[in-house]
Formats: C-alpha cells, sequence, structure tokens
C-alpha cells in the first residue's frame, strides 16, 4: 500500500494551525508529518494532539521546518508574512505544495513566493473557503453586467485579534469587481474616507472594516444604485471550513506543475 501524502502544519498553535492539524489527523486522505511553533514555545517536545488537550497523534511538536520537511509532500502554512516567504523557499526544495492561508503580504514578499514557485506548487489565497470562492466569481460577473452609476463597497468583519485591514477576502472581492469592469483594484480601491471630507469617488470601490469579539469573517459586497441595491454576503461560522479548504488544495497541487494557484483553480471554478 503507498503511504498517505505527508503534510506539515506551521503555526500549529494558532486559531488556524490548529484547525488544521484536526482537520489532517481526521483525513483519511492524508497524514500529519510535522506541527511546527514559533522558537520558545511552550508546545515544543510534546505531542501536538495531547499539547492541543485531545489524544496522541504520534507527531511531536517542533520549531524546525526543515527536518519534518524531508518526508513531507506539503506543508499548510497559515502564520505571518514574514514565515510564509521562509517557508515558500525551503518547500521549493522540498519540491513540496505550498499551500498558504496568511494574509497582509507586501508586494515585496509576493516576489519572493513567485520564485518559489518556479519550483514547486504554491496555492495562495485569501479565503480558502467554497462559499467565499463562488461569491468571488458573482461579484465579478454582477460587476459586469452593472454600469459605474452602480458604486461598490466592501464590508468585512473579524474578531478583535486580526492585524491586517481590510481582510485579504476584502481585497480578493474588490479585485473581482474591479476585473469585473476591466479594471485593477489599484487604480479605484477607496481606503481612506475617514481621512478627508468629500463625496464618493465616481467608480471607486471603497472598503470597511469592523473589528470585534470572535467574528470569524463576515464579507458584504454592496452594488449600490439610486432607489435600489444588490447586496452578495458570506458569513463565515466555523473556520474549519477554511482548514478544510486547504486541505483539499495540498491534496490537489499533488501531481501538478510548479506554478503559483489560487482556489478557483482548486474548486474548478475559474
Ligand atoms: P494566529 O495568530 O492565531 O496564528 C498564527 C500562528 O503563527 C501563531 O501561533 C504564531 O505563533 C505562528 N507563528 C508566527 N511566526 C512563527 C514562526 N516564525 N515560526 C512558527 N510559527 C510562527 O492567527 P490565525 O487567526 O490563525 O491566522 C493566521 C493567518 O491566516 C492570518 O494571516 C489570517 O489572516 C489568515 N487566515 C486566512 C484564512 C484563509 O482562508 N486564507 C482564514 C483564516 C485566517
Amino acid at each position: 500500500m503507498t503511504e498517505l501524502p505527508g503534510i506539515v502544519i506551521t503555526g500549529a498553535a494558532g486559531r488556524m494551525g490548529r484547525m488544521l492539524v484536526q482537520a489532517v489527523a481526521e483525513s483519511d486522505k492524508a497524514r500529519l508529518a510535522g506541527a511546527v511553533v514559533r522558537p520558545g514555545h511552550a508546545w515544543i517536545g510534546q505531542d501536538i494532539g495531547t499539547a492541543m488537550g485531545g489524544s496522541a497523534l504520534g507527531v511531536t511538536v517542533t520549531s524546525d521546518l526543515l527536518e519534518p520537511m524531508a518526508t513531507a509532500r506539503a506543508v499548510i502554512d497559515f502564520t505571518t508574512p514574514e514565515l510564509s516567504v521562509e517557508v515558500a523557499a525551503i518547500a521549493a526544495q522540498a519540491r513540496a505544495v505550498h499551500v498558504i492561508g496568511t494574509t497582509g503580504f507586501e508586494p515585496a514578499h509576493l516576489e519572493k513566493i513567485a520564485a518559489a514557485a518556479r519550483h514547486a506548487v504554491v496555492v495562495r489565497a485569501g479565503n480558502m473557503s467554497l462559499g467565499v470562492n463562488l461569491l468571488t466569481g458573482l461579484t465579478r460577473r454582477v460587476a459586469a453586467a452593472l454600469g459605474t452609476d452602480w458604486d461598490i463597497e466592501v464590508v468585512e468583519a473579524h474578531h478583535r485579534h486580526k492585524v491586517d485591514a481590510p481582510s485579504g477576502t476584502a481585497l480578493m472581492l474588490g479585485e473581482a469587481a474591479a476585473e469585473g469592469r476591466g479594471r485593477t483594484l489599484g487604480g479605484l480601491q477607496d481606503m481612506e474616507r475617514m481621512q478627508r471630507r468629500g463625496a464618493r469617488t465616481e467608480g471607486s470601490i471603497g472598503f470597511s472594516a469592523i473589528r470585534g469579539g470572535d467574528v470569524v469573517g463576515e464579507h458584504d459586497v454592496i452594488f449600490a444604485s439610486p432607489g435600489e441595491r444588490v447586496v452578495l454576503r458570506h458569513l463565515a461560522t466555523d473556520r474549519g471550513i477554511f482548514a478544510r479548504g486547504a486541505l483539499t488544495a495540498a491534496l490537489w497541487g499533488q501531481d501538478r506543475a510548479p506554478g503559483e494557484y489560487d482556489m478557483m483553480d482548486v474548486l474548478g471554478l475559474d
């Protein structure tokens, strides 16, 4: 019998990291090959299952990514842009699939990830859920169908710990709306409404972010014209949807040619 593909989870003690460990451990299509945490973390040396308060999973927590990558076929990484860039280089060397859920990248980070994707499969998406990726396709279509007299606003809400704003998902939705209008988001986005006085710029795509409590993730794309409004909405109530999407991406990537992919590719929605 061939062995199931081994998957390493970085940031295993994080909110998403724990969900990912659970998703891989429960899967009958993959095996957990490593659980990586920050240097100095209290879980290092313990079994990841026990550290998470459950039964042992047979994988010892480490802060050294190189060691578990030696036998892994994929790494799933929901951490920080700085760490994700380092993981991309290591995954490329190991020719392992790198699934990146991290958000908040600067252009310099993305260049390094693109360089790594010349040698290995990288699947990166600001949101790994089926629902949001469907919403992205719908947003593109609605924006294409409605003229520029329909104003577009993206409103998102997340838990109080989230550090980047607007969310990676909000940006993805804004990009889809801009694409629907045959434009790129760069020239249309408005994220500074509270810094100035004045009416809305025609054709712009506005962003607003709410932070509070334990909100998993909510996104509205509002199309507003004089007299009517269309609102496309996605509500995430369980982080498990992102973890399951990421696992699907890690398995999907196994037989692909090196390159950068997103969840629209994985879900066949493009
Ligand atoms: P979190 O802060 O709970 O987890 C991040 C983890 O990464 C922490 O445990 C931290 O210790 C660890 N980490 C940071 N630097 C490290 C290093 N050098 N070595 C090892 N571990 C390190 O955050 P979270 O809520 O789990 O979110 C993580 C990222 O995933 C964020 O960018 C968030 O926006 C994104 N996210 C994406 C999706 C998606 O579907 N794409 C869904 C949810 C969250």
